[in-house]
C-alpha cells in the first residue's frame, strides 16, 4: 500500500498558483501550461482511482479510504483547472499597454493611462454585410415584421 499512498500525497500539483490570482493579469501562457499540468494531474489521479478500484475489486483488501481520497483529490484538481481556465479567458479580455503596462480592456483604443494607442481603428469598424434587397425571401420577412412590429425599419436577415 506504500506505493499507492506515495502516488496520492506526494503528487505536486499547481495548487500554489491558483491562490495568487486576484484579478491581476497573469501571463496567458503561463496559465494555459498550468492548466495542461492540473490537466495531467487529473489524468494520472484518475489512472490512480482505476487501479485501486480495480485491486479492492480482485483482492479481499479494503480501498475505500484511498478511494474517496482520489476521488476528492481529483474533485480538487478539477475546481483549480476551473478557476485557471476562468482565469485565461478573464486575462484573454485584456491587454496590457506596451508602453506603460497599464491594463486596459480589449475593446480600448487609446491606453487609459498614457494615451498609447493599443490597435488600429481599422480594426474596429468592420465592414457590412452586404444584404441582398431584391430577394423574395427579404420581402416575405419584411411582411411578417410589419405585421409583428413597429420595427419595420430594420434590415431583413434572410436566413439563406
Ligand atoms: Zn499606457
Amino acid at each position: 500500500m506504500g506505493i499507492l499512498e506515495d502516488a496520492i500525497y506526494n503528487a505536486k500539483t499547481a495548487a500554489g498558483f491558483v491562490g495568487k490570482k486576484a484579478g491581476k493579469i497573469v501571463d496567458v501562457s503561463k496559465l494555459t501550461i498550468t492548466a495542461a499540468e492540473l490537466n495531467s494531474e487529473i489524468s494520472k489521479k484518475c489512472e490512480i482511482l482505476g487501479r485501486v478500484f480495480y485491486e479492492s475489486k480482485t483482492t479481499e483488501k479494503s480501498y475505500d479510504t484511498a478511494i474517496s481520497e482520489l476521488i476528492e483529490k481529483i474533485s480538487e484538481l478539477r475546481g483549480q483547472l476551473d478557476s485557471v481556465n476562468e482565469l485565461i479567458a478573464e486575462s484573454k479580455n485584456k491587454t496590457k499597454c506596451p508602453k506603460c503596462s497599464m491594463v486596459n480592456s480589449k475593446e480600448a483604443i487609446f491606453c487609459a493611462k498614457c494615451g498609447e494607442r493599443l490597435r488600429n481603428t481599422e480594426d474596429i469598424y468592420e465592414p457590412d454585410e452586404i444584404k441582398d434587397e431584391n430577394s423574395e425571401e427579404s420581402a416575405d420577412v419584411n411582411a411578417q415584421i410589419d405585421t409583428e412590429a413597429d420595427n419595420s425599419e430594420a434590415p431583413a436577415s434572410p436566413e439563406e
